[in-house]
């Protein structure tokens, strides 16, 4: 039976697999029963049962690339490394399959494990001719984690095992440099220190400052001989007092020691929150790599460091990287010294490229292959010992969006990948970072407060509090962010005229969230760190209070609020991109429309590929400074006829914007809503200056203000609202429609082309339908007949009501379309309201009460059954029935996933996301289709 060495009790709270004890009987476990695959490295030939240890030195593995599950991305790639005969230092493999046997046994390791580990030691022994603990030739290793998925810096590493009093005199004859030993025992030393026996880090740290403040030395290397091992006997003791016991001398005792700690790791706090995170289940666990070690750190012609093969923040094919001359890795990971680039930049002589070129050659070759291997861009690790070059891990490399679009369509160019595979490589969440300024991650600048990121892009300005405010300081040429508890339609010209908006309120698909995405403006909701000064003049956030015309920076794509003015980069559409969209096209079955209420905004859907307008607001117009006074006479009219006065001075103001819509959308529908918001919101509220609002309508104050309590409502977004309002105001429809068909008949008549469709909102009985969509053909036909125009068009509904989707079969006699408004949908099938989630969905969101905000991620087992139901009954009445979505899903690409999958036709979203939809789209298709990318989307689909 095996028992690890022994742990670090206690330390940092830790559990630890591998503590010493009785294991339960390993047979009636089933991974202990299951055949093993004959090794490929006498070292590592299973000792009997299930094979747990994996080999691979000297252009010799047991594993490959394929086996990340069972051997972590680590060990998978050092074997496929070594198979493709990549200089790679001999080790093995302990699978994960030991990690998570030893958390289900209470830490107790499986049957034979220490029998193969010991022959997996002989396999690098006998490859290299040196002993384990053998203080003539003694051979040290490395122990490092390595999960199947990357969680990277989460978990521990050892490094330099195998050294004790004996073998580190050894190690200093055999290199002649025993300065070099007693650096190698100082790491090991502090490492094995802090990760296996739990003894705090700064001990080590404050130790060695010391120590180089005595020696008046900033750098480590600036230490001797004496001053290192004075420095490494003081650690002796340091290990001593901290962890209640000696440093273990024995190298055996050692390598147990570190393998429990890496084992242990998986379930430390940061690793656990990192998963969590992630989504990555616990239960993977991760496998332990036991290495021969190689030195950068031997003299003058030893280096270390880490390259891309391809630029990771412009994808530019040249290698790229960083190395320190005289180093070991975590020296480089550290910060500790500033490393120099590996290739030529600067001409000063300090690149791998002109210091030591061959070995940068080979690089450059081993990169290149590996490349061509993995067809992708990869993150390698290496080490230069005396001359040689040691390749110590090669992953997939993370990049930038940019980087990702480019370098995947030049390895299309390249013959590397297909399209396919191009188009499957590219996050669409990441993408939407493309289309906006983002924050120069490179400035300097102050987090303030973090709310939520609910319109992405990067703006700075000045704070102002009020829409007329911001509207005026916009106008005088100065960038203004609006701050506001919360927005609302009135408020709409201070956003237009705002580089962004700022809510202290608020979710996701709240008035600001919708409002700012549509115009594609930067904004920050529900901040419940900024607490508006009651006065108006300004807010408090930690013990800083920022006043009107105080510079702020809000980074909307990560929702933090920054101090002062904070350097932006701008977007690029440039030509790759460009590409990658024409492919998505090809493979996508959704279309894609944009959600769009101006000329502006449809120009702007049309640049990033929409084919048409899903929803268009028409709320929205009604809001400017010279038509509301009108909104506001219809609402204040006591009769139909003075309604319809007031309606009439409208009319030619909405004729127009349809027209300008339609002129830019040429000939691609257009969905069209009718009036959708309660009336009360284009009244003031109380506290504005209703006087002037008074005097404009004719009316008295109080009259006014009687007004405004007759319309208040307590839910107004279950109240009077919707079709509701076109069905007791009839006239409100009909002015409507009657302008969509006049616009219509314009830009016909002047050559263009209209596809119209017409849509009801907030329908739950299809009699509703049946009456708002009389009122809209009589309209439109009536104005059609007289000029004498033809024009096909479309009257649908909107199905945000779980009625109208139980119910869909009924109102699809009528509709000859549906768009499911997701924000309201999910707001009334989860019965949340959607100006208030802020308030308790964090918790819920801690307490994984919902895995996703319902707003933002459409949730598939409740709201999205009912889409699913209202499709099938629709289809089933109404076999060609058009199907869509313009809820803010309509942008998210799982939530497109799913709509593709639920066989809409089109998704609409606001236009900076019409590309992210476009992408999401065509992974949804290739995902289904016998396409390489397959896999990879497979697994992307599934982390949605
Ligand atoms: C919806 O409810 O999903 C929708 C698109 O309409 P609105 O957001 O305007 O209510
Ligand atoms: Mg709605």
């Amino acid at each position: 039976m095996t028992t690890a060495g022994r742990g670090r009790a206690g330390a940092r709270g830790r559990e630890r697999p591998g503590r010493e004890g009785p294991t339960r009987d390993a047979a009636a476990d089933p991974t202990a029963s299951a055949e093993g695959e004959p090794a490929v490295l006498s070292g590592t030939e299973a000792a009997g049962g299930r094979k747990w240890v994996y080999g691979f030195g000297d252009g010799r593995a047991d594993g490959d690339r394929a086996m990340r599950d069972l051997l972590g991305g680590k060990g998978a790639n050092l074997a496929e490394m070594v198979r493709m005969g990549v200089p790679v230092p001999p080790g093995f493999t302990i699978s994960t399959e030991v990690c998570a046997y030893a958390l289900r046994h209470d830490g107790a390791y499986p049957e034979g494990l220490r029998e193969q580990v010991e022959e997996g030691l002989a396999g690098i022994e006998a490859l290299l001719g040196r002993r384990f603990g053998d203080p003539a030739r003694p051979l040290l290793v490395s122990v490092r984690s390595g999960a199947p998925v990357s969680m990277p810096g989460m978990m521990d590493t050892v490094l330099n095992l195998g050294l004790n009093d004996e073998t580190l005199e050894g190690l200093a004859r055999e290199t002649g440099n025993p300065r070099f030993a007693l650096d190698a025992w100082r790491r090991l030393l502090q490492m094995y220190g802090d990760v296996v026996l739990g003894v705090p880090h700064d001990r080590f740290e404050r130790a060695l400052e010391r120590r180089k403040r005595e020696a008046g030395t900033e750098s480590d290397a600036g230490l001797d001989e004496a001053a290192l091992r004075a420095l490494t006997e003081e650690y002796l003791e340091v290990i001593r007092a901290g962890a209640g016991r000696p440093f273990p001398r024995d190298p055996r005792e050692q390598l147990w020691g570190a393998v429990a700690a890496v084992f242990t790791s998986w379930s430390n706090r940061r690793a656990v929150r990192y998963r969590r995170l992630h989504g990555i289940p616990d239960t993977l666990g991760t496998a332990v790599n036991v290495q021969a070690m190689v030195f950068g750190n031997l003299g003058e012609d030893s280096a270390t460091g880490v390259a891309f093969t391809r630029n990771p923040a412009t994808g530019a094919r040249e290698l790229y990287g960083e190395y320190l001359v005289n180093a070991q890795g975590e020296d480089v990971v550290a910060g500790i010294r500033t490393p120099h680039s590996i290739r030529r930049t600067a001409g000063d002589g300090s690149s791998l490229e002109e210091r030591m070129p061959r070995t940068y050659a080979e690089l450059a070759q081993v990169g290149e292959r590996l490349e061509r291997h993995y067809r992708d861009l990869q993150d390698l690790e290496f080490t230069v010992e005396r001359g040689r070059l040691w390749l110590l891990q090669t992953r997939t490399g993370k990049r930038t969006a940019a980087a990702a679009v480019r370098a995947a369509v030049d390895m299309v160019n390249e013959g590397l990948i297909d399209e396919a595979t191009a188009v499957g490589r590219i996050d669409p969440a990441q993408l939407e970072t493309l289309l906006h300024p983002s924050i120069d991650e490179h400035a300097d600048f102050e987090v303030l407060a973090t709310g939520l990121a609910a319109s992405p892009g990067a703006a700075s300005g000045k704070i102002v509090f009020s829409a007329d405010e911001a509207a005026e300081m916009a106008e005088a040429g100065e960038p203004v962010i609006l701050v506001r508890r919360e927005t609302s339609p009135e408020d709409i010209h201070g956003m237009a005229a705002a580089q962004a908006i700022l809510t202290a309120r608020g979710g996701t698909t709240s008035h600001a969230a919708v409002v700012a995405r549509g115009m594609g403006k930067p904004c920050v909701a529900g901040c419940k760190e900024i607490d508006l000064l009651p006065d108006g003049s300004g807010f408090r956030v930690g013990v800083a209070t920022l006043r009107r015309g105080d510079w702020i920076t809000l980074d909307g794509s990560t929702g933090r609020v920054l101090a002062g003015r904070v350097a932006t980069r701008p977007a690029e559409l440039k030509g790759e991109f460009r590409r990658l969209m024409e492919w998505c096209d090809r493979f996508r079955r959704l279309g894609v429309r944009a959600n769009a209420d101006t000329p502006h905004d449809a120009g702007q859907a049309i640049a990033f590929g929409a084919e048409g307008i899903g929803l268009c607001r028409t709320e929205h117009m009604f809001f400017d400074e010279d038509r509301i006074l009108l909104v506001r006479r219809m609402i204040f009219a006591r009769s139909e006829s003075a309604r319809r006065e007031a309606l009439a001075g409208l009319l030619p103001m909405q004729r127009s914007d349809f027209t300008g819509i339609f002129h830019a959308m040429e000939g691609r529908p257009v969905t069209i809503r009718l009036l959708d918001p309660p009336l009360h919101e284009f009244l003031p509220h109380e506290g504005d200056d209703l006087s002037a609002v008074a005097a404009g309508l004719g009316v008295p104050v109080f009259e006014l203000r009687s007004a405004i309590a007759r319309l208040a409502e307590a839910n107004p977004m279950l109240g009077h609202r919707g079709c509701r309002l076109g069905i007791t105001y009839p006239e409100i429809t009909e002015m409507q429609a009657q302008a969509m068909a006049e616009a219509a008949c314009d830009v016909i008549r002047g050559g263009g082309r209209v596809a119209l469709e017409v849509m009801v909102p907030l329908v739950g009985v299809a009699r509703e339908l049946e009456l708002q969509a009389g009122v809209i053909r009589r309209t439109i036909d009536g104005v059609l007949a007289d000029r004498g125009v033809e024009l096909p068009y479309a009257v649908g509904t909107m199905i945000e009501l779980p009625r109208a989707c139980v119910t869909a079969d009924e109102i699809a006699r009528e509709a000859q379309f549906f768009s499911f408004g997701t924000n309201d949908l999910t707001q009334t099938t989860f019965g949340i309201s959607r100006d208030d989630s802020g308030k308790f969905l964090h918790v819920y969101l801690a307490q994984g009460i919902y895995a996703a905000d319902p707003f933002a991620v459409l949730d598939e087992r409740g709201v999205g059954r009912l889409i699913r139901t209202a499709v099938e009954l629709g289809r089933g009445v109404r076999p060609d029935l058009k199907v869509g979505i313009c809820g803010e899903h309509g942008g998210d690409p799982a939530s497109v996933t799913f709509c593709h999958r639920a066989g809409l036709d089109y998704v609409s979203c606001s236009p900076f996301r019409v590309p992210v939809a476009r992408l999401a789209a065509a992974q949804a298709a290739l995902a289904e289709t016998g396409a390489e990318a397959r896999a990879v989307l497979a697994d992307r689909l599934a982390a949605r």
